[in-house]
């Protein structure tokens, strides 16, 4: 799978000398959390898994040399039920991916780490990452942070309704991977879907609000897209980028230097 995660970043390159030797109060480990899954007929299964090496990736690359900050090999398989139906959607149980996010957290905490970010970019992960956060915190006492997707940047040029409704496979992750790997976007097979619709708001939706309803991809987008891609282009996937990268970098060193202000 193509990486944009430094080498010097990049912990399973290290030994174990090198692992034993590293300062453990303050190292901060990211576990990257994606998903194998249907992104419409237009980008490949892999959309979440590259857009998640690309922006940790660069955002790395923003961090301080001395900074102890490293990526752990990612957890490509995520929970992707919701897609379950269109061929090639590799989803793994809520109970599966919380037991290998635990079991990873019990061996970085019996090697004497204490802080480790979990870096999602699928959305059908997030509300298993922020209880495996506060698991590992009670469990093993690692000192836990979650991070997602693009870290709540605002991207400048996204209508309203492609900012609430374009969360799969519509323009932002298509013009992402417009910019970094052009040659996996099928340009002339583009489809548009909006599961809601911003100017109509509904007591019932999808996501992000206090009454939702669950949905199904098979149920209410028959070509997996939910939103539009086709306003999407490489220049602003790289502008998009780097500001995504600039605001995950802002949000690693953060956590690196986090130390618990509210101990009594
Ligand atoms: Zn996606």
């Amino acid at each position: 799978m193509k990486t944009w995660i430094p080498h010097s970043r990049t912990f399973a390159y290290l030994n174990w000398k090198q692992v034993e030797a590293l300062p453990k109060d303050s190292t901060l480990l990211i576990l990257p959390t994606a998903a194998i899954e249907q992104h419409g007929h237009h980008l490949p299964l892999a959309t979440d898994t590259l857009i998640n090496h690309l922006l940790l990736g660069k955002a790395l690359e923003k961090l301080p040399a001395d900074l102890p900050v490293f990526a752990l090999p990612p957890i490509c398989y995520g929970k992707s039920n919701e897609h379950i139906g269109f061929p090639g959607t590799l989803s793994v149980s809520a109970a599966t991916f919380m037991a290998v996010v635990r079991d990873i957290g019990a061996s970085l905490s019996a090697s004497g780490f204490k802080k480790l970010c979990l870096y999602n970019t699928h959305g059908g992960n997030t509300s298993l990452v922020d209880v495996m956060a506060r698991d590992l915190r009670a469990e093993f006492g690692l000192r836990t942070f979650a991070l997602y997707g693009s870290g709540g940047v605002n991207f400048e040029g996204l209508s309203e309704q492609e900012k609430a409704y374009g969360f799969h496979a519509g323009e932002v992750e298509t013009a992402f991977l417009l910019s970094a790997v052009p040659e996996l976007v099928d340009t002339g097979a583009y489809t548009i879907n909006y599961i809601a619709h911003v100017d109509k708001p509904e007591l019932l939706r999808p996501e992000n609000a206090s009454a939702t309803f669950a949905w199904l991809t098979r149920d209410i987008a028959a070509s997996g897209v939910m939103g539009d891609p086709h306003p999407a282009t490489a220049q602003n996937g790289a502008r998009w980028i780097d500001q995504a990268a600039a605001r995950v970098a802002e949000a690693l060193q953060a956590m690196a230097q986090y130390e618990n202000l509210y101990r009594p």
